[in-house]
């Protein structure tokens, strides 16, 4: 067996002991501040699974700094301790230590609730809103300093254990005070790197002064924005402010700025990312360095320790994908790790200020409302056998999970291959990774005895009823409509007979195209932006019609539309955005310009319709009649037969079925709220 065993050294973090190298460093989850409980069980699955540290979000250390409308921690003043403490109770209890990242977010702090005016670097704006925030001045900044204090003495009392100064993400004000960018100063906190470091050097001092007796003190900074001469970069001013603090921290967490570099998705950046930024630091300071770059991999997560690039492995979307993963690298279990896909699904809920979830992991997010765990599922009651129809994420996933319980299963795929639209989409460019929500479940599959996989079995109603199962699950995915109806049209687009059309359907069936092609995007997530690179990779001249003011609008929650735009805009795509397709002809296609009302023609060899999926739900309705008559015992239809939707939901709605097989449901609330 290889040897791990270096993950599973103690280390000590100033005056506290981690149990052991993996470290989960904060990471926004839109559970916060409004579901603690949530939260709290949600953070404790990760110590139970092993991760030795557990850290919260971001948590606001004062109304002037106030995130809404992200939901994030909160520590103003001692009522919230009743809510922290649950999380640090709750990681305690399984041995590990919690950390909490302190924050003060300057001008990047909305306000929205607190109506109180941010305190900025200097007087700057964020975003597209029309407000600023106020300079600080002298007495400003005193404030500050005594609530970030104020707040560490609170967060020990709370129970953590690591204390965070925040320099990272271009949101907290320590790094605004670090940026040239921002920091136009003319006092001792501005000018030379020395004025701009003071600001952080001081909340690390008061922080240690305030509780480092009993608690580590960890900076987190960010010592590159890959924005060359403009941004901190690991050659210049992130490498001296590490040479200047070096020994002040008990731990020094380190990333690249803002959250899109650090939290990059699989189809822009590959495990270990984030290693040429950081190497230099642990030739700075004997202090521990903590690294992310979302390792899944064992032996990278040894190499980077036996390399000197970091002591502690990092890990936000690894643990989130799996929380297990410690424990499963301990046993020797390498095979069982659930690897994250890197599609950044997670992120959106932060974003979109709901309570996190996974693609890989269907439990994330559920383990309070729901009672669910990662590894734990509730065993069978009754005997019968389940068939299930489809072999995509959602069938694969329900097999897995009916199987875990106990069910006697088979799983019928009518394609060679299992994986449905993943095993499909993971060939499109750039998303390779995404296989792994494959891979997962046929490793875990072939380790049931009780499941049983046909693959090239299509099957009709009539086969369904003479396989004779009293439980039926169909997980029969969906197909693309090429009718050209989409949110932005709804009527059927005239002319579709007289142009090549086809539907992303079609060209990952393989077909191969020639000469100028329009891609029609009103899906707006990474469809039409992965169609159009392999377009282009195959030789095609392509122009992207979308309704959207932007490129694959909806990747701005998972924090990727700045780049797709960037790199098809390289790939020489043109854009047509906010237009909608009118018509078709022999010759091309008649756009019209949302705004302006304009119509252009648009010569072209053939057309993409990228627009909505249908149900494939045909089965569902003709056996419907067999659960009426009782013939049937059970009938669900899952996944995306059930509504088209994230391969995150064809996940979970496989699991939800899954663990609902036989059990009471109650259909007026199927899970708990926190009132
Ligand atoms: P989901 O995302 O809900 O899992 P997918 O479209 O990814 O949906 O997968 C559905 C799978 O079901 C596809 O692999 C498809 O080949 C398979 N399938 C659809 N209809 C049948 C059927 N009648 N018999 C067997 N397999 C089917
Ligand atoms: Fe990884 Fe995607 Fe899960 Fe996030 S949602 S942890 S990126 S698999």
């Amino acid at each position: 067996m290889d040897d791990y065993s270096i993950l599973f050294e103690p280390l000590a973090i100033g005056p506290v002991l981690a149990p052991n190298r993996f470290y989960q460093v904060p990471h926004c989850n839109g559970m916060g501040y409004r579901h603690p409980k949530a939260l709290a069980a949600m953070r404790a699955v990760k110590a139970q699974g092993g991760w030795g540290v557990v850290c919260t979000e971001e948590t606001e250390i004062h109304p002037s700094s106030d995130l809404s409308p992200f939901i994030e921690g909160r520590i103003w003043d001692d009522s919230d301790l009743p809510a922290m403490q649950l999380m640090t109770e709750a990681v305690h209890e399984h041995g590990a230590l919690a950390g909490i990242e302190l924050t003060y977010n300057g001008h990047q702090a909305y306000n929205l609730y607190s109506r109180l005016p941010a305190l900025g670097v200097r007087a700057l704006s964020t975003g597209y809103n029309p407000w600023q925030a106020r300079c600080m001045d002298k007495e400003d900044i005193r404030n500050v300093r005594r609530w970030h204090r104020l707040a560490a003495l609170r967060a020990r009392q709370a129970g953590f254990d690591i204390i965070y100064c925040y320099a990272g993400h271009n949101l907290s004000l320590a790094m605004h005070f670090l940026s040239p960018r921002y920091n136009d100063r003319s006092d001792e906190y501005g000018g030379s790197l020395e004025n701009r470091v003071r600001f952080l050097r001081e909340i690390i001092e008061d922080t240690k002064e305030a509780v480092g007796d009993t608690c580590a003190v960890a900076v987190r900074l960010a010592v590159d924005e890959l924005l060359g001469d403009d941004g901190i970069t690991c050659q210049a001013d992130g490498y001296e402010i590490i040479a200047m603090l070096a020994e002040l921290p008990d731990l020094w967490d380190i990333n690249v700025s803002d959250w899109e570099n650090d939290s990059a998705p699989s189809r822009f950046a590959k495990q270990g990312y984030q290693e040429k930024y950081i190497a230099f630091v642990k030739t700075l300071t004997s202090k521990p360095v903590v690294g992310v770059g979302r390792y899944t991999s064992p032996e990278a997560m040894v190499s980077a320790i036996q390399r000197g690039l970091v002591d502690f492995i990092g890990a936000a979307r690894p643990s989130i994908a799996d929380p297990f993963l410690p424990q499963k690298i301990k046993e020797g279990r390498v095979e069982d790790i659930r690897e994250c896909i890197g599609c950044n699904i997670c992120v959106t809920g932060d974003l979109l200020t709901v309570p996190i979830r996974c693609t890989q992991n269907p439990t994330m997010g559920e383990e309070w409302r729901r009672g669910w765990h990662p590894e734990v599922i509730n065993p069978r009651k009754k005997g019968e056998a389940v068939l299930v129809v489809g072999g995509g994420p959602a069938g694969l996933e329900c097999a897995r999970a009916l199987g875990q319980r106990g069910y006697q299963v088979v799983l019928t795929e009518a394609r060679r291959e299992f994986g449905g639209r993943v095993a499909l989409e993971a060939s499109l460019p750039g998303l390779s990774e995404w296989r792994r929500v494959i891979d997962w479940r046929l490793t875990q599959i072939d380790k049931l005895s009780n499941v049983t996989l046909y693959p090239s079995s299509l099957m009709n109603a009539e086969d369904i009823r003479q396989a004779d199962f009293k439980r039926l699950v169909l997980a029969t995915g969906a197909h693309w409509r090429a009718d050209g109806i989409s949110r932005a049209r709804w009527k059927p687009l005239s002319g579709l007979d007289l142009l090549p059309v086809f539907s992303p359907d079609d060209l990952m069936a393989g077909i191969s195209l020639q000469g100028h092609i329009i891609i029609f995007d009103d899906d707006h997530y990474y469809m039409g932006s992965v169609l159009a690179e392999r377009l282009t990779a195959m030789g095609c001249q392509v122009s992207l019609v979308t309704p959207a003011p932007l490129v694959s609008y909806w990747t701005q929650n998972t924090l990727e539309q700045k780049r797709i735009q960037e790199r098809l805009a390289r790939l020489g795509i043109r854009f047509y955005l906010q237009h909608v397709l009118e018509s078709v002809d022999q010759a091309g296609v008649r756009i019209k310009d949302l705004i302006s009302g304009g119509m252009a023609e648009l010569a072209c060899d053939g057309l993409v319709l990228v627009t909505e999926r249908r149900s494939n739900d045909q089965l569902y309705y003709q056996l419907k009649p067999l659960l009426d008559s009782g013939l049937l015992t059970h009938l669900s239809l899952i996944g995306d037969a059930q509504a088209p939707h994230l391969i995150a939901q064809a996940v979970y709605s496989g699991h939800l079925a899954a663990r609902e097989m036989d059990e009471q449901r109650n259909e007026a609330l199927p899970f708990r709220r926190e009132i």
